[in-house]
């Protein structure tokens, strides 16, 4: 059995991969799973650049086959913060309640057609050979006036969807893969991995 590297330590994002790979024989491993217990700076400037550095850096530690993403949130009033920066805005153990008010403080009595936003995700799969992989999809919404929801994590609350009437936090799981940044780079990336595995 073929089997993939996720380098991540999230526990949420290795379910998702797994689902969504689950019809291809492929065998998803986490980083620890595969001996790559280890922290990894995020020193690019972009979705992109940063998924390559991880999947690159676990890559060379476990000479596995190795994918890996990065995702945020880009706002357009906000010059397309947080961006790369998502986790790490207003410190990574602040509060999401405190970063979404943030963020609708910032917005106050901003207009609903400037208040455009975007999740981002980019996906790099790197092989030992140096074959590389790479897929990247947004969702589009606008920054809602206020938080509503309880479902999903980070900014999903505060994230408005214009054409479903609420934010990606009142969405179920299902709901939110068929849409989501993440979803549609996932399974573009599947695509890509059945032609070459
Ligand atoms: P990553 O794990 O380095 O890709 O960081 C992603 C960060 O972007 C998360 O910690 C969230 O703040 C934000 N983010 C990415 N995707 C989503 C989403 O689907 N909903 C809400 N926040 C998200």
């Amino acid at each position: 059995m073929k089997r993939i590297v996720f380098a991540t330590g999230n526990e949420g994002k290795l379910r998702e991969i797994r689902m969504i790979l689950a019809d291809m024989g492929v065998q998803v491993l986490s980083m620890k799973e595969a001996g790559a217990d280890i922290e990894i700076d995020e020193t690019g400037t972009t979705f992109e650049e940063n998924a390559l550095i991880k999947a690159r850096t676990v890559m060379e530690a476990t000479g596995e086959v190795v994918m890996a993403d990065d995702s945020g949130l880009e706002v357009d009033w906000l010059d397309k913060a947080p961006g790369i920066y998502s986790a790490r805005f207003m410190g990574e153990d602040t509060s999401y309640v405190i970063k979404n008010q943030a963020i609708l403080d910032k917005l106050e009595g901003v207009p609903a057609p400037d208040r455009t936003a975007r999740f981002v995700c980019a996906i790099a799969c790197v092989f030992p050979d140096g074959r590389i992989l790479q897929t990247k999809e947004t969702m589009e919404g606008i920054i809602a006036d206020q938080a509503c929801g309880s479902g999903g994590f980070g900014y999903d609350p505060i994230f408005w969807l214009p054409e479903k009437g609420c934010t990606s936090a009142e969405l179920t799981a299902e709901e939110k893969n068929s849409i989501s940044h993440r979803g549609k780079a996932l399974r573009a990336m599947k695509a890509l991995l059945e032609d070459t595995l």
